[in-house]
């Protein structure tokens, strides 16, 4: 039999099959997967092949297979720093609600989170949600957002978890996909899958962020169908990506932008900074890349080195 996992405790795992039948499934003896040291072997999210065994009249499952995954997101283990978590696997696309005020995101959060989901191949929507609280002022600031990463590639939307604007885009765009959403506690995810949803009573609510930094919690996260064709994967207790261990010469390709120019830089392995004729800086220049995305760059070239000590998952 094939199913889907849709919830993982670690050690039982809830199977979906094709026809909508639910199993209780395990792994027998060691069960690892090449590449990969995480403390969970099978996610959310992964497709997997089981055999049935039937005990006191109860059938299970007994995992054989994990089919190739598309891409997982992970989070790494404070103690344990050799050892990761596999949070969820085979997402097709992450919805990052932003808003300017109460609370604010930063231009270089979400250019960080970007990032990350460039390295995790995670297809990302900018959902900039509160459209109805906004001044004037806060409007042509999120239109020239909006400008700014539309150019480059991303689809953006302007909404209202609360007055319900654009959502019926959200759900048109979440159609026959895996979801997820992230963003800032209060930037109104509860709201917005309430918004989609309403029977769906999600988690989304952070566990207090003293709790996640005081000590390693292992969160787990579970896989809900919608009344229409769509799945979202709630990760309790989790904002963003984490980082992604990345060398500095990879930063640049992970902003689309960058990359593509890269080829008419005069140096091959050009890391944009202080490099003659170099392609980006020349865009820069011509103001034909966003000053913000250069800046978030440059902090993340910076950082590199730090994110490789420490656990920066909700930033
Ligand atoms: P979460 O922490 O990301 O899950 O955020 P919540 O969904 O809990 O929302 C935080 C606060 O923002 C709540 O008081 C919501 O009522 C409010 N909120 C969420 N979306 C909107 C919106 O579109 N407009 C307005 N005015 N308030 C919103
Ligand atoms: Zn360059």
């Amino acid at each position: 039999m094939t199913g889907i996992v849709y919830k993982s405790t670690g050690s039982w795992y809830l199977v979906k099959t094709l026809n909508g039948k639910f199993y209780e499934c395990r792994i027998k003896g060691k069960f690892r997967l090449k590449g990969i040291k995480s403390t969970n072997p099978i996610a959310v999210g992964d497709r997997v092949e089981f055999d049935l065994e039937t005990k006191n009249n109860t059938e299970t499952g007994v995992i054989k297979r994990i089919e190739e995954r598309k891409n997982y997101i992970i989070r790494k283990s404070v103690k344990l720093s050799k050892q990761t978590h596999i949070i969820a696997a085979n997402i097709d696309q992450v919805f990052l609600l932003i808003t300017l005020n109460n609370p604010p995101t930063f231009t270089s959060f979400i250019d960080r989170f970007l990032v990350t989901a460039e390295a995790y191949s995670v297809d990302t929507v900018l959902l900039f949600n509160k459209i109805d609280l906004y001044s004037e002022e806060d409007l042509l600031e999120i239109k020239y957002l909006q400008n700014v990463y539309h150019k480059i590639g991303y689809p953006t939307i302007e909404i209202s978890a609360a007055t319900g604007k654009n959502i019926d885009k959200v759900k048109s765009l979440m159609e026959g996909k895996v979801n997820m959403f992230a963003g800032h506690s209060g930037v109104g995810k509860s709201t917005l899958v309430n918004a989609i949803e309403p029977s769906l009573d999600l988690k989304t609510k952070e566990i207090s962020e003293q709790h996640l930094q005081g000590q390693h919690t292992t969160t787990f996260a579970e896989m809900f169908d919608l009344s229409f064709d769509a799945k979202i994967i709630d990760t309790p207790g989790i904002k963003g990506f984490g980082v992604v261990d990345m060398e500095k010469e990879e930063v640049g390709d992970y902003f689309p932008e960058f990359f593509k120019l890269k080829q008419d830089c005069k140096f091959n392995n050009c890391l944009h900074i202080k490099e003659p004729k170099c392609a980006v800086k020349e865009a820069l220049d011509n103001d034909e890349v966003s000053y913000s995305r250069y800046r978030s760059y440059l902090q993340i070239l910076e950082g590199e080195e730090e994110n490789y000590r420490t656990d920066n998952w909700d930033t």
